[in-house]
């Protein structure tokens, strides 16, 4: 430990993080403090998916260190935000874009811009909306935890529906099967009629192909998550789109005072984590991702498949999360045990192991959030467990 007065005396000419850093190695000379042992949290392998509650996906090495670039460092934070905004549209293919406090922010930052526009009266008076455009409209069987909006079902009564308070039109691309509005139609609806339409792709990528599929369609903003698929920090998102509804967004969040937004505040280690993490994202090989996943659940295939009365199989969720899993079934009268207790058994176990949290058909494992070596201790639990 450095005194504060030997510090301050010898170090004085180190800028602070200089000082910081310095202090950071003389201690791991010694022994690298264990924070969450210290703190009594025990970590797990992450065998489910990026769920916001088990803390998201980790960060890439390359997030990290641009998250320690950045922190020993000052900057504007609105010149930070139009440059990466920028970098960012250009990466997607869309006029422009920001990095916002997760893809929640980014569904009420939007929505906030198509109310309020560029009308610096209007952001400030927010929540109060007299005056304001204040409809959502929404397909019935879109409706889902993040939404508050006016519900319809086909197109004549979203045409219908559609009048002088339509603020937006909001679509929930997982439930895209379930809607008898399509994607493609219902951006196109929102165009005919001029109202702004967003997509909500938030745990939607992988695959890649959906960054730039709802622009190509017309959709006017879409949100993604920053911190699932993508790998940045999980307390980031992106909203991106047509360029007056982000500068009207931006006017609605930090580090605007008096805006509804203010709240969700994203800083530069964030910003940049956020872009690095989206130049990663769209450099790798992802058939090669898509082959390790697929051998991930082979593996964990043959660790079951001599246990009598045990069956497996690869699936693939239809939108939501659209990468390889593994479903386990077996006879859980035969073999005394239920899902629900494996999935406590691999909690509690050593190392633990969180899965999907679904009961209603067999065990149902992510494999594309586990590092390397991970694959392995998973397929030898659950053979313990199962056997
Ligand atoms: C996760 C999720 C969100 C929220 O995203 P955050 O990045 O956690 O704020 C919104 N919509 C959908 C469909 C999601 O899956």
């Amino acid at each position: 430990m450095i005194d504060r007065r030997s510090f301050l005396q010898g170090k004085l000419s180190l800028p602070f993080w200089g000082g910081w850093l310095w202090g950071r190695k003389a201690a791991a000379a010694t022994a690298p403090r264990d924070f969450f042992k210290e703190l009594g949290v025990r970590g797990f392998i992450n065998a489910a998916e990026p769920f916001t509650a088990l803390t998201g996906s980790l960060m890439t090495r390359e997030v990290a260190e641009a998250w320690d670039y950045a922190a020993p460092k000052y900057v504007r934070l609105d010149e930070l935000h139009d440059a990466i905004g920028r970098r960012i549209a250009s990466l997607i293919g869309c006029e422009a874009a920001m990095v916002t406090s997760g893809a929640a922010s980014a569904l009420t930052l939007g929505t906030a811009a198509c109310m309020t526009g560029s009308d610096r009266d209007k952001v400030r008076r927010l929540p109060d909306t007299t005056g304001m455009k204040t409809e959502v409209i929404i397909q019935k069987s879109h409706r889902y935890g993040y939404d508050h909006a006016v519900q319809i079902e086909t197109a004549e009564e979203l045409a219908h529906a559609i009048n002088e308070r339509t603020a937006m039109m909001h679509f929930f691309n997982t439930n895209d099967p379930l809607g008898k509005i399509k994607l493609a139609e219902f951006a196109s609806i929102g165009r005919k009629h001029g109202i702004p339409t967003f997509n909500d792709i938030a745990a939607d990528v992988p695959p890649v192909e959906n960054l730039s599929k709802s622009i190509t369609l017309g959709y006017s903003l879409v949100a993604v998550s920053g911190g699932k698929g993508l790998r940045g920090p999980q307390s980031c998102g992106l909203l991106f789109g047509r360029q007056d509804l982000i500068r009207a967004a931006r006017l609605n969040g930090p580090p605007n005072s008096d805006a509804i937004g203010r709240g969700m505040k994203v800083n530069k280690e964030e910003m940049l984590g956020m872009m690095v993490a989206l130049e990663t994202y769209l450099k790798r090989d992802h058939q090669a991702d898509w082959r390790e996943w697929e051998k991930r659940v082979s593996l964990i295939r043959e660790s079951v498949s001599s246990i009598k009365g045990v069956s497996s199989e690869m699936f693939v969720p239809d939108i939501h999360y659209r990468v390889p899993h593994v479903r386990i079934r077996w006879d859980a009268s035969s073999m005394r045990l239920t899902v629900r207790d494996a999935i406590r058994l691999l909690r509690e176990g050593e190392p633990s192991i969180e899965v999907r949290p679904n009961t209603n058909d067999g065990l149902e494992m992510g494999v594309w959030l586990l590092e390397p070596g991970q694959t392995e201790v998973v397929a030898r639990r659950l053979r313990q467990v199962l056997s």
